[in-house]
């Protein structure tokens, strides 16, 4: 339930946005997913189908993942080195004293939308 738990939260994120900017209807979502988040990336494209197909905003836009590769600093000797790779032991100084720069994240990167301002520019134009 953790990715429907996310789905659900983009989606609010995006429902405000359209809101704000008089959006209506989303042509593509693209998502940063870190390698270190959690996230199923197979498992989350599953739910945002079974999501959008029920939700007008979003029926026909394409979901585009990014993976972001985790790293970690380490505070003893202030190396960055991969966490996949490495875990939370530095591979220079194997201190553990270290804590995740980026990779943990799941953030809308950017979207295409229609604004019902490109009507009402359009109509603008014309005059
Ligand atoms: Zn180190």
């Amino acid at each position: 339930m953790h990715e429907m738990g996310i789905v659900l939260h983009l989606a609010k994120t995006l429902d405000e946005a359209a809101e704000e900017n008089h959006i209506t209807k989303y042509g593509s979502v693209t998502l940063e997913v870190g390698e270190v988040s959690g996230i199923m990336t197979d498992y989350f494209t599953d739910c945002w189908d079974y999501f959008k197909s029920r939700h007008p905003l979003l029926k026909d836009s394409v979901l585009k993942l990014e993976t972001i590769k985790a790293y970690t600093h380490c505070e003893s000797c202030g190396a960055a080195y991969e966490t996949v790779k490495y875990g939370k032991e530095c591979p220079h100084c194997h201190s553990t004293e270290t804590w995740l720069i980026t990779g943990n994240q799941c953030l809308i990167k950017e979207v295409e939308a229609e604004t019902d301002e490109d009507d009402a520019e359009a109509v603008q134009e014309e005059a």
